[in-house]
């Protein structure tokens, strides 16, 4: 069997999965270059608009994902396998070793694959809808080191739950909460509606800007953590907020963003679709004795519309999913005329697209930071500030 390394000195990986997986497209290059890749790429997306400033790299950048997903399914022969879909299907990918995954959550993957044989947990067969366990989730808090487990079934039944959660704790102490999830849908979805707590509190917490935060099974949380700490801090410095400022934190997730800002603005409130992640971000502003945030549980798009009316806005921070912002949202941002907006996105083709419809409406680019939060992936993130041009 071939195995991964990791070349220090180039801080290159070489992954021996990666034809099959296809997740690291820069297997095999020193890190230097990817970021070199990464930035010209962005600053020819972005030319005439503005100038990208230095891409912010990883120092050692391996190991960092800090949710681990892996489908389960079998082999010709009937074997338990765990992996990561490849590329653009459904096939499942053994990746025993992974040079960009925790390797704490990595070892647990083993164990269940061992353990699901004992206990004659039978993968589930996306085709037919037998069988019984889908997916493993796992989170790991960074700061914390509170880690999460869900395992997402294909019914509300969990054979033997005792024992095999006694012997999984046995072997990995270090697991502080276990979630059933139920996903007995034909889809790609990997979580199901229905989540049950198996063990310990349901959720883990970590740190990150001096917060600490709650992160349920189903809420999105930033991947790379150290990287997002820095992308967080210059997002902040970015905004400029002062004690008399509104601001909005749109696409908040847990609302980590608003309550990191919070300290220096007026008011804070928070908008999101994820009805769970709302949750936790109501309980965030708790933990953290923040009373100047609220959160609205909305599409952001249909919260702005009904916001102009009445309200005002002096910062916006926005964080969409890849898809970009909507048409919406992006036209209320226009009448509502905050003097500041700072786009957080995964995605620069579509940052870019909705960048320009703001510059058709008063505002200049300031400033762009790529952030490596993907090493080794084809991703990267932008943070970028738009100022409106009279102020
Ligand atoms: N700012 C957060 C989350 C960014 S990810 C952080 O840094 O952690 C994008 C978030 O947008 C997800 O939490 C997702 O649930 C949410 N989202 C997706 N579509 C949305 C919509 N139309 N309106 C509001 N939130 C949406």
């Amino acid at each position: 069997m071939p195995s991964c390394s990791y070349d220090e000195k180039n801080k290159t990986i070489n992954c021996c999965h990666s034809l099959k997986c296809g997740s690291c497209v820069y297997s095999g290059m020193k890190y230097e270059n990817e970021l070199k890749v990464k930035q010209d790429y962005v600053s020819k997306l972005f030319k005439g608009v503005c100038n990208v400033e230095d891409i912010v790299g990883m120092y050692r950048p391996i190991y960092y994902r800090n949710k681990v997903h892996a489908a389960v399914g079998q082999d010709k022969n009937g074997n338990i396998i765990t992996g990561s879909y490849q590329e653009n299907s459904h096939k499942i990918v053994d990746t025993g070793e992974c040079l960009i995954e925790d390797k704490v959550c990595k070892d647990i993957i083993i164990t269940l694959k061992q353990l699901f044989k004992s206990f004659k947990y039978k993968p589930y067969n996306e085709d037919t809808g037998k069988g019984y366990m889908r997916h493993i989730l796992l989170r790991r808090g960074f700061s914390t080191k509170e880690i999460m487990l869900v395992l997402v079934t294909g019914d509300n039944t969990f054979p033997s739950k005792n024992a095999f959660v006694k012997v999984l704790m046995d072997k990995h102490p270090e697991i502080t909460t276990i979630v059933q999830n139920i996903n007995s849908s034909n889809t790609s979805m990997i979580l199901g509606k229905i989540s049950k707590v198996i063990y310990g509190k349901g959720y883990i917490e970590d740190v990150l800007c001096g917060c600490r935060f709650r992160i349920s099974a189903s809420s999105f949380y930033q991947i790379n953590p150290q990287q997002t700490e820095k992308l967080y801090k210059t997002a902040i410095k970015m905004a400029d907020i002062t004690s008399k400022d509104t601001v909005i934190d749109a696409y908040c997730g847990i609302g980590t963003i608003g309550i990191a800002a919070s300290k220096k603005a007026g008011k804070v409130i928070g908008v999101e679709l994820n009805s769970e992640a709302v949750k936790d971000a109501e309980i965030n502003a708790e933990i953290n004795n923040i009373k100047n945030i609220s959160f609205v549980n909305e599409d952001a798009g249909k919260f702005l519309v009904d916001y102009v009316s009445k309200h005002k806005a002096d910062v916006v921070f926005m964080d969409p999913p890849r898809s970009g912002s909507s048409k919406e949202f992006l036209d209320s941002l226009g009448i509502i005329k905050p003097k500041r907006i700072v786009y957080i996105s995964c995605n620069p083709e579509t940052q870019r697209r909705d960048v320009e419809v703001l510059m058709k409406y008063g505002y200049e680019v300031k400033k762009m930071v790529p952030f490596d939060m993907f090493p080794h992936t084809e991703h990267v993130e932008c943070v970028t500030l738009l100022q409106r041009k009279n102020t």
